[in-house]
């Protein structure tokens, strides 16, 4: 057998003969048979798959790491391994390449994007850019590559409010593209010459306040976990500050600190209110806790593309490869450099 052959042979797997796409890789159940063809191929690619918190429970399971982007992305950058399969939204890989050029990144279904990365484009960032000189431009991390490119200062949800408090006050801030977090930092820091990009991530911005005050009158013993990109963020913590919720009960918390807040609480039962991939999670992190969705039909139909058939296919075909221009991951790279420098940045999305 010639050594092309032999290594056809190595990657191919009798599971995939069932795939479908239709929008999305479907066809290959999720069982043990999976679950061994997933280990083999991964270390026959010396490869390491990463999962994003947000992923179906099997995807999560398999992995080799679970967490959120900025975690994510640092580990892809410690691992030995030559190649990373980012099971995550196409922003989230792209950051894995920025911060490792030299190793290579492969996504289950390069389909899947991000509609809050998606609200703004380089060009109308360009044009906002022109529109204030001067201006230092602070991006969410849930954003794409060109756009990480003409950003000066990254920021996660855990350290936006250090991020904006390290620009000296007289300097313009354009802050993107989520709104949702630019009104939770603007609210913190007093800023008044901060300007924020009305963009939102569909899944958040339908978890609403109105939910959030009924599940919180329903469950009055229960903690109450938001993700600042929520739309019902601004919410929460109107109904602490009227007293409708106890202050110390609201917790405004990216998805690696509501990890860390679910291991140490005291609480029988948290609402949760962001993507209800997170709730695998938190119920791993601490099974004696009841952890309910505040609204369970927030998901994230980008991150569900990456299904047990996608991730199979990847591994196999060795694709969907994630590439970034060397000079745009540079200056990238320069962004989200200076984002870790800053606060603690926990772990973003
Ligand atoms: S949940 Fe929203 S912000 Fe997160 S990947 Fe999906 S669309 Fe993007």
């Amino acid at each position: 057998m010639t050594s092309a052959a032999s290594a056809a042979r190595t990657f191919d797997s009798p599971l995939l003969e069932g795939l479908t796409d239709h929008g999305v890789y479907a066809g290959v159940e999720a069982g043990p048979d999976w679950v061994a063809e997933v280990r083999r191929l991964a270390k026959a690619r010396n490869a390491t798959i990463l999962a994003h918190n947000y992923e179906l429970p099997a995807i999560q399971d398999v992995a080799d790491f679970v967490g959120d982007s900025l975690a994510l992305s640092r580990i892809a950058a410690d691992v030995p391994t030559d190649t990373i399969v980012f099971c995550g939204v196409h922003f989230m890989a792209e950051t894995a390449k920025i911060l490792s050029p030299e190793k290579t990144v492969l996504i289950p279904d390069q389909r899947a994007g991000c509609s809050l990365a998606d609200s703004i484009t380089a060009v109308e960032l360009a044009q906002w850019k022109a529109e204030h000189p001067g201006a230092v431009v602070v991006s969410y991390v849930n954003t794409t590559a060109e756009v990480k490119a003409l950003t000066d200062i990254c920021c996660t949800s855990s350290n936006a409010v250090e991020v904006v408090e390290s620009i000296p006050e007289d300097t313009e801030i354009l802050f993107l593209p989520d709104q949702f977090l630019g009104a939770h930092v603007k609210r913190v820091t007093g800023r008044q010459n901060m300007h924020i990009w009305a963009g939102e991530c569909h899944v958040h911005a339908g978890i609403n306040g109105d939910e959030l005050a009924a599940q919180a009158k329903a469950h009055p013993e229960a903690d109450l976990y938001v993700h600042p990109e929520c739309g019902c963020a601004t919410s929460a913590l109107y109904l602490a500050g009227e007293g409708a919720v106890p202050d110390d009960r609201v917790k405004i918390l990216s998805t690696g600190g509501m990890l860390d807040a679910a291991r140490e609480t005291g609480a029988r039962e948290v609402l949760v209110a962001t993507e209800v991939g997170m709730l695998h999670q938190l119920r791993r992190a601490a099974p004696g806790v009841d952890f309910r969705a505040v609204n369970d039909r927030a998901s994230c139909k980008y991150m569900k593309m990456i299904t047990p058939a996608a991730l199979l296919r990847c591994l196999v075909e060795g694709r969907d490869e994630v590439f970034v221009d060397p000079a745009m991951a540079a200056a990238g790279r320069s962004a989200v450099t200076r984002m870790i420098e800053i606060g603690q940045p926990g772990g973003g999305e």
